[in-house]
C-alpha cells in the first residue's frame, strides 16, 4: 500500500513540484497551503509523514508541528527558510524529527523522507518481532515490557501488541512514572508532584483524570483494572 505524504507549504510552484516528485516516486500525497489547513488535514488522513514549511501564513510551521507532537508520533520534516541554526533548534525542540534548508535538492528531499518513512517502520517491525517472540535479549535496555503493553521512554511510544497508542504527553508522563514504580503504592500529590511539577496549580483530581484515561488505552476492562489499579485511600498502584 502507498505511504502517504502531507505536504504543507504555501508557495503554489514549490508545492506543486513537491506534489509531482512525491507522486511519481510511488507516494499518496495530500496537500495543505496554511497552518490550520495543515493540522485538520494531519487528523484527517492520518498521513505517513509530514512535510512542513515553517514560514505558513495563519499558524507557523513551528505551531503546528507543537500541536501535532501533542497528538501523534507521525514523522515530521521540517523546511526551513534559512540554513539558519535557530530555526533547526527550535524545530527540533518542537518535536521534528528532521530538517531540511531551503533551497534544497528534490533528491535530498526524497532521501530524507525515505530515511524518516524507514526508521519509523524498523521501530514498528522490532517491536513486534520482540513482542512476538519474547526476545527480550535484544530489546533495548530501555524499554519497560508488561506482558502486551511496551513502553519506550526514549521514543516517548507505547505500544500494546502491535498497536501504537496515541497517549498525552502527560499520559504518558504518568504512565512512565507509575511503571517505573511497579508495585509500590503511590499517593496522588506524590504523583502529582512528579509528574507535572511542583508549581502545578490544579488539584489532584487532575492525577484521577489522567488515570482514567490511561485505562481506557491500556485495559482490557477499565471498570474493573488489573494493571493500574486503586489503592484506596492512598493513590494509585501500578501492576504491569
Ligand atoms: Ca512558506
Amino acid at each position: 500500500m502507498a505511504q502517504k505524504v502531507l505536504v504543507v507549504e504555501d508557495e503554489p510552484s514549490l508545492l506543486e513540484t513537491l506534489e509531482y516528485n512525491l507522486v511519481r516516486q510511488g507516494y499518496e500525497v495530500r496537500t495543505a497551503t496554511d497552518g490550520l489547513q495543515a493540522l485538520e488535514m494531519a487528523r484527517q488522513e492520518q498521513p505517513d509523514l509530514i512535510v512542513l514549511d515553517v514560514m505558513l501564513p495563519g499558524l507557523d510551521g513551528f505551531e503546528v508541528c507543537r500541536i501535532l507532537r501533542q497528538e501523534s508520533n507521525v514523522p515530521i520534516l521540517m523546511l526551513t527558510a534559512r540554513s539558519d541554526e535557530v530555526d533547526r533548534v527550535v524545530g527540533l525542540e518542537m518535536g521534528a524529527d528532521d530538517y531540511l534548508a531551503k533551497p534544497f535538492s528534490m533528491r535530498e528531499l526524497m532521501a530524507r523522507i525515505k530515511a524518516n518513512l524507514r526508521r519509523v517502520r524498523l521501530t514498528r517491525e522490532e517491536t513486534l518481532a520482540e513482542s512476538g517472540n519474547g526476545g527480550a535479549e535484544t530489546r533495548p535496555a530501555s524499554q519497560l515490557v508488561f506482558g502486551d503493553l511496551v513502553i519506550d521512554p526514549e521514543r516517548r511510544e507505547v505500544y500494546r501488541g502491535q498497536e501504537l497508542l496515541h497517549l498525552k504527553p502527560r499520559e504518558f508522563d504518568l504512565l512512565l512514572f507509575l511503571a517505573q514504580n511497579r508495585g509500590i503504592a503511590l499517593g496522588r500529590e506524590l504523583i502529582l508532584e512528579r509528574v507535572w511539577g511542583w508549581d502545578y496549580g490544579g488539584g489532584s483530581r487532575t492525577v484521577d483524570v489522567h488515570v482514567r484515561w490511561l485505562r481506557q488505552k491500556i485495559e482490557d476492562d477499565p471498570a474493573n483494572p488489573t494493571r493500574l489499579v486503586t489503592v484506596r485511600g492512598v493513590g494509585y498502584r501500578f501492576e504491569g
